[in-house]
């Protein structure tokens, strides 16, 4: 029988504990996953240090951006098995009225890893196999090169899980148009993900960041033009980025601004930059409130849309576009031993990880 090793949560303390466990039994509809890789999100932060309550109650080991092997399967998943998957980070029910109203992703049924069940943060994890998305070519060996973009292991497509699709999706469902403009405010996690999508939907991308380490690397994201938002704002920014626009080729209207740094500043200048007939997509995430004119959504005729996860059936293009190299999580990405977990959230809470940190089951890990 698989032992499953791991990392959890226990009430009232701020540190993983390793804990060792027995693989239950599986039900008709369950999948055993031996973890390539899991993605760290500021969402297992917020369970750690914020206070956010996991919906199942602790412990809990954490962990929801996932990809690996199914290694065993339930009587309805038996054609999963010996197959690399990634692991949607919202496993909805799919038949109540939000998942059949296109809203998948706030299903009151559904499995997040980490969240209603065991994590990834572990050698192996136990969940529905219902709306995994197979990696196609993916042979079994976590670290064989995949599709053709470089460096490109099955263990790197853990992003894919949580921080690629967001974007993917919040992109979508902006329905950015090929030649229109497209301005990202926060090029860190989402972020850097969003820029790309939208350069590869053949908009023209402006990148807003406070950190000159991002905007130096925002070229590499197809943004044509970032600019630091304490440096450049108000009236003096809108000018700005419309004389891009204008250059690039790109209407003065219809700007679609994905707001991603998740920051009071940085969704006041979201906000600031609408233009008639823009879409605003609010994707980042703050407790904070800010003080805006909602009447500018009707003098512009503009709208504000939020957007949470990604639905299951999009995984599939996500994939293809990043196994073509189209989107790159390489570069964006880090690999780390999962037994270094505990300096990982550190890294991830002082913002000291400039790359997505996936953690990796090292074989002394895996039983
Ligand atoms: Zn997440
Ligand atoms: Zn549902």
């Amino acid at each position: 029988m698989t032992a499953i090793q791991g990392f959890e949560l226990r009430a009232g303390t701020t540190t993983l504990a390793p804990v060792r466990k027995e693989c239950p039994v599986l039900s008709p509809e369950d999948v055993l996953i031996r973890v390539a890789g899991c993605g760290v999100c500021h969402t297992d932060l917020g369970f750690i240090h914020d206070g956010v309550r996991t919906r199942h109650p602790l412990p809990l080991i954490l962990g929801h951006e996932i990809s690996g092997h199914v290694e065993d399967a339930g009587s309805r998943h038996r054609n999963l098995v010996g197959k690399a998957v990634v692991v949607p980070a919202v496993l909805p029910c799919g038949e109540c009225a939000l998942c059949r109203g296109g809203h998948p992703t706030i299903c009151a049924a559904q499995i997040m890893p980490g969240n209603d069940r065991d994590g990834g943060f572990a050698t192996h994890v136990v969940l529905p196999g219902t709306f995994l998305c197979v990696v196609p070519g993916a042979g079994s060996d976590p670290d064989a090169p995949l599709g053709s973009a470089a460096g490109l292991t099955l263990r790197h497509l853990a992003v894919v899980a949580d921080a690629v699709s967001t974007a993917y999706q919040a992109v979508e469902r902006a329905g950015l148009a090929r030649g229109s403009l497209a301005v990202v405010v926060g090029l860190g996690g989402v972020g850097t993900f969003a820029a790309q999508v939208a350069a590869e939907r053949g908009a023209v991308v402006v990148g807003l960041d406070v950190d000159p380490r991002r905007r130096a690397e925002a070229a590499k994201m197809g943004v044509g033009l970032a600019l630091d938002p304490r440096e450049v704002s108000g009236k003096e920014l809108r000018s700005r980025v419309a004389a891009f626009a204008h250059g690039a080729g790109a209407p003065a209207t219809g700007w679609t601004i994905l707001e991603c740094s998740g920051t009071p500043a940085g969704q006041q200048t979201a906000f600031g930059l609408l233009v008639h007939g823009a879409t605003l997509m609010v994707v980042g995430f703050t407790l904070e409130t800010v003080a805006v004119r909602l009447s500018n959504l009707m003098a512009f005729d503009a709208r504000a849309l939020g957007n949470w996860g990604c639905a299951p059936e999009l995984y599939s293009a996500i994939l293809e576009r990043v196994l073509a190299g189209k989107i790159d999580i390489v570069s964006h990405a880090a690999l780390k031993p999962l037994s270094s977990i505990t300096e990982a959230l550190e890294q991830v809470r002082a913002h000291r990880a400039d790359r997505r940190i996936v953690l990796v089951p090292g074989r002394e890990e895996v039983p």
